[in-house]
């Protein structure tokens, strides 16, 4: 059993109200950029998997409430629709699941029929969010993707055909070969398609990654840095004419259909993470779940923890994550707020080094709000670095 920190400060930067976090890390095959923990997908080991999880849920769950569940991976959509609702089923049974709770599963186009997404909604998935990564063939076959842009486009009319009314899809800009036009024209199709929210990456390029080969081999390049500057920012405006708002870095949505989950994080919510290398914060501690899948289920069969690198977070290190965190909202902070919480005059305390910041529009400080402007969200890290305490900068 965990211990608590029995009293923290800052508390009103917690949410008592969980946001239940399901990792399933089973692929049909492994993209060329990735650097999830996931595996390709076997029979054997998925139905192993789904026990531990259904165990490691019912020896966590406390009856807390929760309102956001949210099945990341992966390909969470490669699991039959009662796969899914059985692990719903289970976390219904042990934590106290709100209702109107947002139910989102993670999807990959080319894994949907109509009659798996009903499925997903009976099973109680109320929000969908497809890894679509580019609308250009060419560009999604340089990244080893499965799907077409024509079936990304189909697998999004099946699911409003099945009812979802939240749907998201993801981009990814800077992608090998791709111009500043080239992105667009996928923003565009996104638009054309007419999704209730969108999330827009730009691809990292590990060190060991696959595609570093295939690029050198095919001569292919990324765009110049300041072309991929301007990709962020046409997009942006494009999506926002649209009528899909930017209400954090790299996320917009229709309607304040923002995702709820993923707010957890950005404002210092507790979320607890389910399956192997699945990450928890509650309460100002944190673990992360054992990586591989293989030592997660035989942890869980033995009866063991699967949980490692367990932390209790300082109030330091509350304060920065609050401050990283909100500040990649674009209603940034409240720095009231963190006075109150925290005891810290955010302005006193760093204002001399983000003055220069402020001066060149990169950030705003309108008193109680301390936010990044468009401009200042592509030098977050740069600006962000001022939190960090001199001796691990
Ligand atoms: S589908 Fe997603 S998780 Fe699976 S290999 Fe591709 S990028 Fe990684």
């Amino acid at each position: 059993m965990l211990d608590r920190t029995p009293h923290l400060r800052g508390r009103a930067y917690t949410d008592i109200v969980l946001g239940l976090y399901v990792h399933i890390p089973f692929c049909a095959a492994i993209c060329n950029y990735c650097n999830f923990n996931r595996g390709l997908f076997d029979r054997e080991l998925k139905d192993r998997y789904l026990s531990a999880l259904v165990s490691e849920i019912a020896a966590a769950g406390d009856g807390t409430p929760a309102d956001t569940i949210f099945f990341g991976g992966g390909t969470p959509s490669m699991l039959e629709p009662d796969e899914i609702g059985s692990i719903v089923e289970a976390l219904r049974l042990y934590f106290a699941l709100t209702p109107g709770a947002e139910v989102t599963l993670e999807a990959n186009p080319e894994t949907v029929t109509l009659a798996n997404l009903e499925g997903f909604r009976q099973a109680g998935v109320n929000r969908l969010s497809f890894g679509v990564q580019s609308f250009r063939d060419a560009e999604l076959a340089r990244l080893g993707r499965l799907h077409s842009s024509a079936r990304a486009e189909e697998a999004f009319q099946m699911a409003r055909q099945a009812g979802f009314s939240n749907v998201s899809l993801d981009l990814m800009m800077w992608l090998p070969q791709q111009s500043v036009a080239d992105w667009l024209q996928s923003v565009d199709s996104l638009i054309r398609i007419g999704p209730d929210h969108a999330s827009l990456y730009l691809l990292e390029i590990y060190p060991n990654a696959p595609l570093r080969d295939a690029m050198a081999r095919g001569q292919w390049s990324q765009a110049p840095d300041d072309d991929a500057a301007d990709m962020y920012l046409a997009a942006m405006e494009r999506l926002e004419h649209a009528g899909l708002v930017q209400y954090e870095i790299s996320n917009v949505a229709r309607g304040g259909l923002e995702s709820r989950h993923n707010r957890k994080y950005w404002t210092g919510g507790s979320w607890l993470g389910f399956g192997c290398g699945a990450h928890s914060t509650r309460d100002g501690v944190r673990w992360k779940n054992t990586s591989s899948t293989e030592s997660y289920v035989s942890a869980v069969a033995r009866g063991d923890s699967c949980r490692t690198d367990l932390h209790v977070l300082s109030e330091e290190e509350r304060l920065e994550e609050v401050l990283f965190m909100g500040l990649r909202l674009v209603e940034g902070v409240d720095v009231e707020a963190i006075a109150r919480d925290f005891g810290v005059d955010v302005w006193r305390r760093y204002g001399a080094d983000l003055q220069p910041f402020v001066s060149q529009e990169l950030l705003v400080y309108d008193r109680p709000r301390l936010r990044l402007t468009r401009p200042g969200m592509l030098l977050a890290n740069e600006i962000m670095r001022v939190f960090i305490s001199p001796s691990v900068r």
